[in-house]
Parts: C-alpha cells; sequence; structure tokens
C-alpha cells in the first residue's frame, strides 16, 4: 500500500503544472498529449452544459470569446462575476475548474487519488489573493496543506540539486517572465528558510506582450502588401497571435523564421497570405523596450534588498518567457556571468511546490542529477572589425554551459569574401572568449556554392542525451547543406590551425543592417571606408559595453550613414 499523494501545483496566469514526487524526486506529469503544461483557460460549451479545461478550452478562445476565459488569477480575490454564456462564476469557482482538471487528471496518470496540495501564488499576492486561492483549492475537492511563493518554489527544487560547485552566497534571485506577468524576487537564505527580502514586478508585462509586437508587425506587413487597412476583427487578432507566438518561440532557437500562412483575412472574398521572413534580432529589436523595463525592476529589486549584482549567488530562470535568448544573454551582461536554464523554466514552480509537500509529509527527499551540457559549446568566428590579433579567433557560443539536454539550438554566421569556396567548422567547447583557450572537438569543410560575401550560413548543434551532437550547416537559399556527428565526452586534442571563412554574428539589428548594406556592390567606396569603420566602432562600444552615451552617438551617426547609404541606393536604382 502507497502512502497519500501530496501533490505540488503551479496555478499559474497562462499555464498551469501539477507535479509529485517519484520515489524523492519531483515530477511533473504529462497531462494533455505528453504535455505537463496545461493552458489556464475555461470555456463553458452550451451544446453540453460542460466546462472544458486546458487545451480544448483554449482553442475555443477564438470561436467562443463570450464562453471562454482566460487569465482568471488577475482576478483572484475580487469580487467579479464572470459570465460564459449565460452562467455567472466567481474567480475562485473558475480556477477551482483548472485545480479540479488537474487533479483529476493526475489522479487517474498516477492510477491513486490524489486529495491534498500544496498550491504557489506570487510573491507579491496579498491576503485575500491567497485566501481566494485556498478556497479555489477546497472547492476542488483538496485539502490545501499550504500556500507557498512561486519563487520560494523555485528556489526549493534548485535546493535539491547536486550542484558541482557549491553556492556561497546566501541570496538567490528568481526572474519570472511568464505569459502576462513579471515577477523578480531576492531570497535569503537563513538555514533551511528562505525569506523574500525584495519582490518586484510588472503584473502587465509577460510574454503576451511580446506576441503583441508582431502581431502589430504582421499587420504592417499586411497593410504594405495589400495596400488595406485590415479591420481589426477579433478573429484575424487571435489567428496573428497565435501565429505571432509560435513565430516568437521558433526564433528562441533559431535565427530566423519562415511565417507562411494561407488565408490569414479576405479582401473582397480574395484570400490574403501572410508570407515573410522573421530574424531574431528584429523581433529582438522590436521588443528592446519590454525587455528593458524588466531589468530596470531587477535593479530596483536589488536596490530594495540593498544589493549588488555581485552579492547575487544562484539566479534562477523561471517562466516560458526566460526561453529567448535574449533574457539570458541581457541578465548575463547585467550579472557578468553565464547563466542558462538547468531545469525547465516552465516547471519549475510545481516542481518546487512538490518538494514542499515532500517536506510537510516527511518523506525522504532525493538529489536531483542535472542532464546538462558540461561546457559551451560553440563555433570559431572571425570579427570583422576586431582590428586585434584574436581577429580570427572569437569563441562564438551556440548552447550555453548547463544548459539542459536534449537541446537543439542554430545560430546564424556570415561569409566573409565574394565567391569564397569553402567554410571551415571549427566546433569548441569551453568558457573563454577566444577558441584557443578552450578545446577542439571536431572540424570540417564546408564547401560552399558561388555566393556574395556576406551570404548568411546558419549552424545548428542539436545535443543528445548520451553526449552526441548532430552539427549541420546550412548555406540560406541556395539548397546546400551538410551534417556531421561528433562527440562532445570524448575529449579531443587542440589543434593550432587558423580557421577562415565565417564572420562572427553582428551585435544587433543596426549593425545588421550596416552590414547588409556592406555587402551591396552599389556601395561607392568612399561611403563603404566610413561605414566599415563607423560599423567596427559601434560593435566594439556594444561589445565591450561602453557607456550608454557614447554608444548612442556611435548608433546615430551610423544610422544616419546608413540612410544616405540607403538613399544613394534609390538614385541609383
Ligand atoms: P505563467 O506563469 O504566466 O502561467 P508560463 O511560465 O507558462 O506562464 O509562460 C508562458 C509564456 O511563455 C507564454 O507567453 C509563452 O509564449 C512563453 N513561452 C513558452 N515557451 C517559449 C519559448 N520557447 N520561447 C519564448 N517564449 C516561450
Ligand atoms: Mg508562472
Amino acid at each position: 500500500m502507497m502512502g497519500e499523494i501530496i501533490c505540488g501545483i503551479d496555478l499559474g496566469t497562462t499555464n498551469s503544472v501539477i507535479a509529485c514526487l517519484d520515489q524523492g524526486k519531483p515530477v511533473a506529469l504529462s497531462l494533455e498529449e505528453g504535455s505537463a503544461i496545461v493552458p489556464s483557460v475555461v470555456s463553458l460549451d452550451d451544446a453540453t452544459g460542460q466546462l472544458l479545461v486546458g487545451r480544448a478550452a483554449r482553442n475555443r478562445l477564438a470561436a467562443f470569446p463570450d464562453h471562454t476565459i482566460r487569465s482568471v488569477k488577475r482576478l483572484m480575490g475580487q469580487e467579479a462575476s464572470i459570465h460564459l454564456g449565460t452562467r455567472n462564476f466567481t474567480p475562485e469557482e473558475v480556477s477551482s475548474h483548472i485545480l479540479h482538471y488537474l487533479v483529476e487528471n493526475a489522479s487517474k496518470t498516477l492510477g491513486q487519488s490524489i486529495q491534498k496540495a500544496v498550491i504557489t501564488v506570487p510573491a507579491y499576492f496579498d491576503d485575500a489573493q491567497r485566501r481566494a486561492t485556498i478556497r479555489a483549492g477546497e472547492l476542488a475537492g483538496l485539502e490545501v496543506l499550504r500556500i507557498i511563493n512561486e519563487p520560494t518554489a523555485a528556489a526549493l527544487v534548485y535546493d535539491q540539486v547536486s550542484w558541482e560547485e557549491p553556492d556561497d552566497s546566501p541570496y538567490i534571485m528568481v526572474y519570472d517572465l511568464g505569459g502576462g506577468t513579471f515577477d523578480v524576487s531576492i531570497l535569503e537564505l537563513k538555514g533551511e528558510i528562505k525569506e523574500v527580502l525584495a519582490s518586484c514586478g510588472n503584473s502587465a508585462l509577460g510574454g503576451d506582450d511580446f506576441d503583441e509586437r508582431l502581431k502589430d508587425f504582421f499587420l504592417r506587413h499586411l497593410k504594405q502588401k495589400t495596400g488595406y487597412e485590415l479591420p481589426e476583427d477579433r478573429a484575424l487578432s487571435v489567428r496573428l497571435r497565435d501565429i505571432a507566438e509560435r513565430t516568437k518561440i521558433a526564433l528562441s532557437d533559431r535565427p530566423f523564421f519562415l511565417v507562411d500562412e494561407v488565408a490569414v483575412a479576405f479582401i473582397d472574398g480574395e484570400p490574403v497570405n501572410l508570407r515573410l521572413e522573421v530574424s531574431r534580432s528584429e523581433f529582438e529589436e522590436m521588443t528592446r523596450d519590454l525587455l528593458e523595463s524588466t531589468l530596470e525592476k531587477v535593479t530596483e529589486a536589488l536596490q530594495e534588498a540593498s544589493l549588488e549584482p555581485e552579492d547575487i549567488g544562484r539566479i534562477i530562470l523561471v517562466g516560458g518567457a526566460t526561453r529567448m535568448p535574449e533574457v539570458q544573454a541581457s541578465l548575463s551582461e547585467m550579472f557578468d556571468r553565464p547563466i542558462a536554464h538547468s531545469l525547465d523554466p516552465d516547471l519549475c514552480v510545481a516542481l518546487g511546490a512538490s518538494v514542499q509537500a515532500g517536506l510537510i509529509a516527511g518523506e525522504p527527499l532525493g538529489h536531483i542529477l542535472l542532464d546538462v551540457t558540461a561546457h559551451s559549446l560553440g563555433v570559431r568566428t572571425l570579427h570583422p572589425y576586431d582590428f586585434t590579433d584574436s581577429a580570427n579567433d572569437h569563441f562564438s557560443v551556440i548552447i550555453r554551459r548547463n544548459t539542459r539536454i536534449p537541446v537543439s539550438r542554430a545560430e546564424l554566421y556570415y561569409t566573409v569574401d565574394d565567391q569564397q569556396p569553402k567554410v571551415d567548422v571549427q566546433v569548441y567547447q569551453g568558457e573563454s572568449p577566444y577558441c584557443r583557450k578552450n578545446t577542439l572537438i571536431g572540424a570540417f569543410e564546408f564547401p560552399l556554392k558561388p555566393a556574395p560575401a556576406n551570404s548568411p550560413v546558419t549552424v545548428e548543434f542539436a545535443y543528445d542525451r548520451e553526449g552526441i551532437v548532430h552539427v549541420s550547416v546550412d548555406q540560406k537559399g541556395y539548397n546546400n547543406s551538410k551534417s556531421v556527428t561528433l562527440n562532445v565526452r570524448q575529449k579531443t586534442l587542440q589543434t593550432e590551425s587558423e580557421a577562415e571563412g565565417l564572420v562572427e554574428k553582428p551585435v544587433n539589428y543596426i549593425s545588421e543592417k550596416a552590414r547588409r548594406i556592406l555587402a551591396d556592390e552599389r556601395l561607392p567606396q568612399e561611403l563603404k571606408d566610413a561605414l566599415i569603420k563607423l560599423t567596427g566602432k559601434y560593435e566594439q562600444a556594444v561589445l565591450a559595453g561602453d557607456d550608454d552615451a557614447l554608444i548612442d552617438e556611435l548608433e546615430d551617426q551610423l544610422l544616419e550613414k546608413i540612410e544616405q547609404a540607403e538613399e544613394g541606393f534609390e538614385t541609383i536604382g
């Protein structure tokens, strides 16, 4: 006879997850099509009178907006009445249906009924919101043993991990970017107890806003293409937001994504297709301010806790939207250290809640062994505007150290010369920005089809559980690709050969644009020289993290030159 099960539940604004301990180890239970992530959406089906939860409900958002509710968590603790069709619900009642759905399906999966739970709430939830959450649990037939803060839950699960290097700072930062909310918390470890020292955030900022920016971008594109201002009807809006989210998620693993959707709208009965390529740098540019506003909150939280970035030990990324590489990159810059997801950011709050459940039940907890990459993995690149000896020794990271495996990531590079015959793909692992200080894992030649300088080449790494990396290179648009398999766990000797052929990626959208223009044969020599110089200065300043005023000034100068060049092209035709 097995003991009774206490589960942990992350009742999220956008998604919810249920987890429990399996022989002392927290596991998230897969409930829908193999996924543990259940959309926090409830919809009333008028025909059957049934309430649908999860994906089935989310799929009804467009068609049955008056019968469907998302983000009910925002209303918890308020005297709100939610109308689904002709029926009315309180926020607790809607939440209780989500909880009931999770518990019922989890019980089926486990073959054992679940009656007790630990549920998480945001650190900023007040008493009324916490009580409403307990009430939702009770309405779902659960005994709510404890309500714990989401950042605390995330920290709890990270506690169970056996780390290679001990963490001697008592301060932990949890950065949580979900679908509709952003929270940053700083915790202090006092013995076994984790105290929330500071908690800041923006309850109206999350992954949805990133989708919204892409959606607007699509609308502008459609307007340009058709010459029509498309009426913003609900169906188009939901459709475009869905395409936007898929694009955003694809761009987390790839440097560009081809959107190819038929009949997103109709003009005079004629279907309008949406077909365009979006690059990650373009996406990052259109959402930069959103990300920056989260960094301001991080600074605020540090101030509130009277701490400096270097005082913080572990940095924990929570929330699906932290999978965007720019989130990791900007935090990594701010805290001056590599930052990666060691556990799934969308599951770790629920996992932590199940650890808390285990602590309450007095169950022995096992250590979590992380399946992560031991070293950063990348390729050797040239930096065209680095005028030092290290110009062709840059280590461009594709998969960061401590990233959970299996994982697949691709990055975009450019060729150096016109009609360049090949690129030497040299794969290194290590943490130095220079390849000579890292370990060479393997190298191979990739013959190119004739193309102008600055042609894009993508390099993709697919890293599996056995430590095998499948490297694929692709000359974009030339139907030319090659794949090679390497074993990263077998150490290879360092060789001293010089690589030629791959250029470091541009530092941002502006330098990308400058480089595109530099590759244009129509560019007059004088302007080209000036642009090369300025691009070099600008990229170096950005890479070196020079002060903002200087970067801004260089940026203005560069933009002016770009504009000048573009005007020139127009007159050339
Ligand atoms: P919440 O805590 O608000 O319930 P989640 O932590 O589940 O939400 O995060 C949901 C958000 O994460 C959504 O905006 C979703 O688009 C985003 N997201 C999920 N996976 C990715 C990904 N691979 N890249 C970028 N965003 C992602
Ligand atoms: Mg969450």
